[in-house]
């Protein structure tokens, strides 16, 4: 299965995609996970990225494309892919375009997870998350232990980008860069729409019915 998830910050991308890379044993492909980790590990990569990221602005299109065509030539993509915050411009899914016509491997949906701005913010402000790709919220879904990952009992962090004036910017990029990809995907006819404002596991069971179309 070859599927993107599609949606603004916090509509649930990351949490929707680690239960789906499990079901369809695809892997889950984050490019914000991945520049977090290069800021994490102080890479030439990580420290350009961070400079857009901490402001909420994208990062440039060609560090991404580069980024992308790398990972998606990974052996583990032979058996499909999961994108997840990729593309974000019209520029990023014209040159996805291409490299999965080279790999032999078109897109068979983009999920578009759907949720209101107020109910955006209100997740992310709350958000804790921890480096090894879980997350949680102060209110909604508190780890067992105040501060704590379950997982994997590290601390968790609040992510400088999940601040509240950082979160408003987020949007408003989103908005502007990333909204008019929904009518590139229209058009292709690929592009199916998700209420993400249900809980969790009722946007996984609409989302796999809704996957059943494309088998
Ligand atoms: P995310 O974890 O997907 O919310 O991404 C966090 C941040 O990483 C974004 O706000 C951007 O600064 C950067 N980022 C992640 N994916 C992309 C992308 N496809 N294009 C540009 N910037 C990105």
């Amino acid at each position: 299965m070859n599927i993107a998830l599609f949606g603004p910050p916090g509509a649930g991308k990351g949490t929707q995609a680690k239960e789906l890379s499990k079901h369809y044993a695809i892997p889950h492909i984050s490019t914000g996970d991945i520049l977090r980790a290069n800021v994490r590990d102080g890479t030439e990569l990580g420290m350009k990225a961070k400079e857009y990221m901490d402001k909420g602005q994208l990062v440039p299109d060609d560090v991404l494309i580069g980024l992308i065509k790398n990972r998606l030539n990974e052996s583990d993509c032979e058996s499909g892919y999961l994108l997840d915050g990729y593309p974000r411009t019209i520029p990023q899914a014209d040159a996805l375009k291409l490299i999965l016509e080279e790999i032999g491997k078109p897109m068979d949906a983009v999920l578009n997870i759907e949720v209101s701005d107020e109910e955006l913010v209100a997740r992310l402000g709350g958000r804790r998350t921890c480096s090894c790709g879980e997350s949680y919220h102060v209110k909604f879904n508190p780890p067992e232990k105040d501060g704590v990952c379950n997982a994997c009992g590290a601390e968790l962090y609040q992510r400088d980008d999940d601040m509240e004036d950082v979160i408003r910017q987020r949007l408003a990029t989103y908005n502007e860069k990333t909204k008019p990809l929904m009518n590139y995907y229209k058009d292709q006819e690929i592009l199916v729409d998700i209420d993400g404002s249900n809980t969790v596991d009722a946007v996984f069971a609409d989302i796999l019915e809704v996957m059943d179309q494309f088998k």
